[in-house]
């Protein structure tokens, strides 16, 4: 059922509901003060899904401004790092 977002005109915050398409009510009683809320049109919420699509559109959003940051390429077993045998290398702090 699609969701329905209505603005209360007593300054309270806007609250969303479910209808079925075939009955959607203009007006709709507020839940905080009872006042008639009239129904706010505005885009519809197509990324508001849960679907492989759009946890993949979403994690390839998010590595555009935040590239996550990885030690090993995938299926590598091959350490990044290099394991140093000094025996001084020993005193120093551990990540
Ligand atoms: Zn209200």
């Amino acid at each position: 059922m699609p969701t329905y977002v209505y603005r209360c005109p007593a300054d309270c915050p806007d609250f969303v509901e479910r209808h079925p398409m075939a009955s959607i009510p203009d007006r709709s009683a507020c839940p905080d003060c009872g006042d008639d809320a009239r129904r706010v049109i505005g885009a519809p919420s197509l990324g508001a899904g849960d679907s492989a699509a759009m946890r993949l559109q979403d994690a390839t959003r998010a590595s555009s401004e935040t590239p996550t940051v990885v030690s090993n390429l995938p299926g590598s077993t091959r350490r990044s790092t290099p394991i140093s045998t000094n025996p001084l290398h020993r005193k120093l702090p551990r990540p």
